[in-house]
């Protein structure tokens, strides 16, 4: 597969990825890059931020059986319970990495964007715990939606900047993170919450996540003492599902579905599943399937996981859906929320709405019964509390 093997040094997956940055950027891009694949083998790096995983984060996470729902879909479903890591999801993976490593490279200032919420309480959280100062960008739209997160990371001692341009949402708080990356950029390091941006955030954000099928696919193993011939994951810019698929990648018989959010049907054009209906072109540094009409303008999302709420993805799902390894499909959010109140009721799991995208693909009948599916539930919905509350009757 062409570029696969040397994409850590060149920075593209295939034709996607690249660095679409102002000249400004490309020194720190550099800097990042080198200081992040001296620390990727680096023993002592590497020792404590496994320490930190473990003791700080809860790391690793457990493999759950789902008796309940293999009963009702003929299926044999595992889930791995990123929901359990501490702050509800896997975002805390990438930002304890991001974060060690700017210390690390002297870096006195944090910056981050943040759509729910989730990503900026994981930093801010990891910047508490390391001493950090702490900025992080948010939409005025977002932050009115997810007032409990703002006031969580004005605990946690971050300072939370709202965003009044464009739609006030998750695209305006990168677009402003940017910015202030450009003009702070000597002593800032910005972490971004994906598997998204330029070169080398794909690439270092995927192995700061591929903790997840790593463990996954070992704890699997030894209980299954076999492969799951399904995998599944939600897909926003990509970080849970590119860490938990990258284990996976090699064995080929595995069957791999990334979920986006396909919000009231890609048909309607109201969604933010630019896999499955957009085209390549560039958005926030890189080279990827984004939403865009044919002026090339970046369309409106919608979603009801904020999560998922965004019109780009992560270079290298763009690279494994035209590779054909992964396929790539859209869950609305009815058949999100179905699964959402089926797997609260049933398994006693509460999923977050973007995980839920992922379990709303067993309402589709897709594999034969028997099938060994493993599930990964990236983070807990404990921040979607407020709007199921509205959206639900129960
Ligand atoms: C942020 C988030 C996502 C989407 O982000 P990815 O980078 O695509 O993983 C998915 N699930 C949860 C719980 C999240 O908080």
């Amino acid at each position: 597969m062409v570029g696969m093997a040397d994409y850590a040094t060149s920075g593209r997956f295939g034709e996607f990825g690249g660095r679409y940055v102002p000249e400004t950027l490309v020194p720190a891009l550099d800097e990042l890059e080198q200081e992040f694949n001296r620390a990727w083998q680096d023993e002592s790096f590497l020792a404590e931020f496994r320490r930190l995983l473990h003791d700080y984060v809860g790391r690793p996470t457990p493999l759950t059986e789902a008796p309940r729902l293999s009963e009702l879909t003929g299926y044999q479903v595992s889930i791995k319970r990123e929901d359990l890591n501490h702050t509800g999801a896997h975002k805390i993976n990438n930002a304890l990495g991001q974060c060690l490593l700017a210390k690390q490279m002297g870096k006195k200032r944090i910056i981050a964007e943040t759509g729910a919420g989730q990503h900026g309480v994981a930093t801010a959280t990891i910047c508490a715990m390391l001493d950090i100062e702490c900025v992080v960008y948010m939409g005025e739209e977002d932050c009115e939606r997810q007032k409990l997160n703002v006031f969580r990371m004005k605990l946690l001692g971050a300072k939370v900047v709202p965003v009044s341009s464009g739609t006030k949402t998750l695209k305006d708080a990168l677009n402003e993170a940017m910015r202030d990356w450009v003009t702070n950029v000597r002593d800032t390091h910005y972490v971004i919450g994906t598997a998204a941006g330029p070169h080398p955030y794909p690439y270092m954000v995927r192995e700061f996540q591929s903790v997840i099928g790593i463990e996954a696919r070992e704890q699997y193993l030894e209980r299954h003492k076999c492969l799951p011939d399904v995998g599944i994951a939600c897909v926003g810019g990509g970080s849970n599902a590119i860490g938990f698929f990258h284990a996976f990648v090699g064995d080929s018989a595995m069957k791999l579905y990334g979920v986006e959010a396909g919000g009231l049907g890609v048909e309607t054009g109201r969604h933010a599943a630019p896999l499955s209906a957009g085209r390549p072109g560039v958005l926030h540094g890189s080279y990827s399937y984004l939403m865009q009409d044919e002026d090339g303008q970046i369309m409106a999302t919608e979603s009801v996981s904020a999560g998922l709420d965004y019109p780009g993805v992560g270079a290298e799902h763009s690279f494994l859906k035209d590779s054909g390894r992964v396929e790539y499909v859209a869950v609305t959010d009815n058949e999100a929320l179905n699964a959402f109140r089926w797997l609260a009721e049933n398994e006693g799991l509460i999923p977050a709405f973007e995980s839920a995208h992922a379990f709303g693909l067993f309402q589709r009948g897709l594999w034969t019964p028997g099938t060994r599916v493993l599930v990964n539930l990236s983070g807990r919905g404990d921040k979607d509390m407020e709007r199921a509350s509205q959206l639900l009757e129960l």
